[in-house]
């Protein structure tokens, strides 16, 4: 049959929860609105995110610009290196993504890590044709393509920033600031939940690929040496795992196996990765990801950043593809490092000994006028070299004599000339770069997975059915209340239960327009989990009760009116 992909396409538009943007100007490539029904359901999976990886984990939250300077960019290595692999149609002008065209077409499955070359020629080696019109691509040229969008800042073009293609930047460049509302003390984590562009080559699959989209980002701070997380919150949690070692078999399988074990067996590299996994494997479950579609897949070697020690991605099925709904990675310092690099600020925390400690500690001999005719004149310059090797290589106190660079030429200074020393200090403690752990999320991908999860058809009745199985907690209407028919009593019983639901605050609907039966197809299909029915008993009644009726069973009883705002409460409250 058709593939849920599109019949929730459909429903999705028909219903209220995203459609394409700017439709009445023909529509752009990779751009939605999410509808009234879409948003408050986003809403409520960011609500449930920062209930879970914010507050519960005691994190801070923070809320940054979109917009930020070159200087930013150029550190973090998104100027250089944020590139797809861009092909153009010569016949029609088409542009597709390289990469992605070869893993669609050919056994290739990490065509990404591949040099661009290489992609040329596979290119060329099976013929493959441009996705639109069909015409040839061999021997056209593959380019580097940065998704990064452009803007200037002011007038002018003297100070150019983009739109940033990741929330993580925003708290990485703030460091220096956040590290002292932790006072200071590793470890710590900082999220964000906001719009990231990309100005993607060719956005798919409707919200799954956009050119701008929501992200919800953890960046979590350890001190390598001395902060372990608490394994054993999580170890007990049961997940797919897809290693990078079944995946080079041929017959390669996914394992069932708990945090604990996967640790244990090596199959998790990273202590702090397998934490978060164990975090976010039953959130996933609790906002509505069906777990037999779910898993977590290893990074590849050559899909890693270099920095990257251990890399999981977790994924969801949707019609036979697993797509990447959020990566975990270990991060080492390098974007710390990074931005102290370039910026000049410090990212380090002071991290303060028990007790002072008595350390040794290499000196130079600040006179070096006896070294300077050697070296042109430049002392000082000579100094500095010295006094660096000094502080990163202690066997140059022991050698010989040691080597220099100045102005690209290698020189060498016999030890007696070094003026090299060792002086004993006291210190309170040192200046570490934490390491960072980053749990990143995109919420569009999970929104959609969400739905696509959750629908379903049935029969009720002889009809054919179709409904959304939300979870109670993110739906985005909790309760339909409708009056039986038109008759000026029976509607205003149902708008006073309307006022007592919302003051609840249960987000409710009234609907009084059309057949009972067509209102409860309409809110099936809007994944309502309840609805409530105003009739003639409820009002002649002495004791006043109303027509509950439940969503997936459709199953229906009779509430007191007086109960209702106490018993949906806690059914939304889980
Ligand atoms: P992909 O390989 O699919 O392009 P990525 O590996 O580049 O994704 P990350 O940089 O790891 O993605 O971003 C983190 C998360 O942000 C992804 O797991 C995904 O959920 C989301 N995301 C990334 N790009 C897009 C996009 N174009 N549209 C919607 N969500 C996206």
């Amino acid at each position: 049959g058709e593939a849920i992909g599109e019949k929730l396409t459909e429903l999705a538009k028909r219903r209220g929860y995203f459609f394409r943007s700017s439709g009445s100007y023909g529509g752009v490539g990779g751009f939605y609105t999410f509808g009234p029904q879409g948003a408050s359901l986003k809403g409520n999976v960011e609500d449930a995110w920062r209930d879970r990886f914010a507050i519960a984990e005691g994190n801070m939250e923070i809320d940054a610009p979109t917009i930020m300077p070159e200087p930013v960019f150029e550190a973090s290595g998104h100027l250089d290196g944020f590139d797809d692999m861009l092909i153009e149609c010569p016949d029609c002008g088409t542009s597709s993504r390289a990469d992605h065209l070869v893993e669609d077409e050919t056994e290739y499955e990490d065509a990404e890590s591949l040099p661009i070359h290489e992609v040329e020629e596979i290119i060329a080696e099976y013929e493959l044709v441009c996705p639109e019109c069909g015409a040839g691509l061999a021997g056209v040229a593959v380019e580097e393509f940065n998704l990064m969008f452009a803007t200037n800042i002011g007038p002018g073009d003297s100070q150019p920033g983009y739109l940033r293609p990741e929330t993580a930047q925003g708290i990485f460049v703030e460091f220096p600031r956040l590290k002292e509302y932790a006072r200071n003390q590793l470890p710590f984590g900082v999220t964000q939940i906001g719009r990231a562009y990309r100005n993607e080559i060719s956005p798919r699959r409707s919200i799954i690929r956009t050119r701008e989209f929501t992200q919800a980002e953890l960046e979590y701070f350890v001190d390598p040496e001395a902060d372990e997380p608490n394994l054993e919150r999580v170890e007990d949690v049961e997940l797919t795992l897809y290693p990078a070692s079944e995946q080079r078999n041929d017959d390669g399988s996914e394992v069932e196996t708990t945090i604990g074990s996967a640790l244990e067996d090596g199959i998790i590299g990273d202590p702090w990765v397998a934490y978060f996994l164990g975090v976010a494997k039953p959130w996933y479950e609790a906002v509505g990801v069906d777990m037999d579609r779910f898993r977590f897949r290893q990074h590849l070697s050559g899909e890693r950043a270099h920095y990257a020690a251990d890399c999981w991605d977790a994924e969801s099925e949707i019609d036979g593809n697993w797509i990447e709904l959020a990566g975990f990675a270990y991060r080492g310092d390098y974007d710390l490092s990074k931005h102290a690099d370039h910026s000049g600020d410090r990212f380090t925390v002071f991290k303060q000994y028990d007790e002072p400690q008595t350390v040794e500690r290499a000196t130079v001999d600040p006179d070096m006028s006896y070294l300077g005719p050697e070296f042109g004149g430049d002392a000082g310059a000579v100094a500095e070299e010295l006094e660096a090797l000094a502080g990163r290589d202690r066997s140059a106190f022991e050698a010989d004599a040691v080597e220099i660079e100045l102005e690209g030429e290698t020189h060498e200074i016999p030890a007696e000339k070094t003026g090299f020393a060792v002086e004993e200090q006291t210190e309170a403690g040192e200046h570490v770069v934490p390491h960072v752990v980053e749990p990143s999320f995109g919420i569009d991908r999970l929104v959609y997975t969400v739905l696509h999860h959750a629908y379903r058809e049935d029969e009720v009745d002889g009809e054919q059915r179709t409904y959304l199985e939300l979870e109670p907690e993110v739906a985005p209407t909790f309760v339909g209340v409708f009056p039986l028919q038109n008759d000026d009593a029976l509607e205003e019983q149902a708008r006073e239960i309307v006022a007592d639901l919302r003051d609840a605050g249960l987000s409710v609907t009234y609907d009084d327009s059309g057949n009972i039966g067509r209102r409860y197809r309409r809110q099936d299909e809007v994944g309502t989990p309840f609805c409530v029915t105003v009739d003639y008993e409820t009002i002649e009644n002495e004791e006043t009760t109303v027509t509950v009726r439940e969503r997936d069973t459709t199953a229906q009883k009779r509430l007191p009116v007086g109960d209702l705002a106490e018993t949906l409460s806690a059914i939304r409250a889980g």
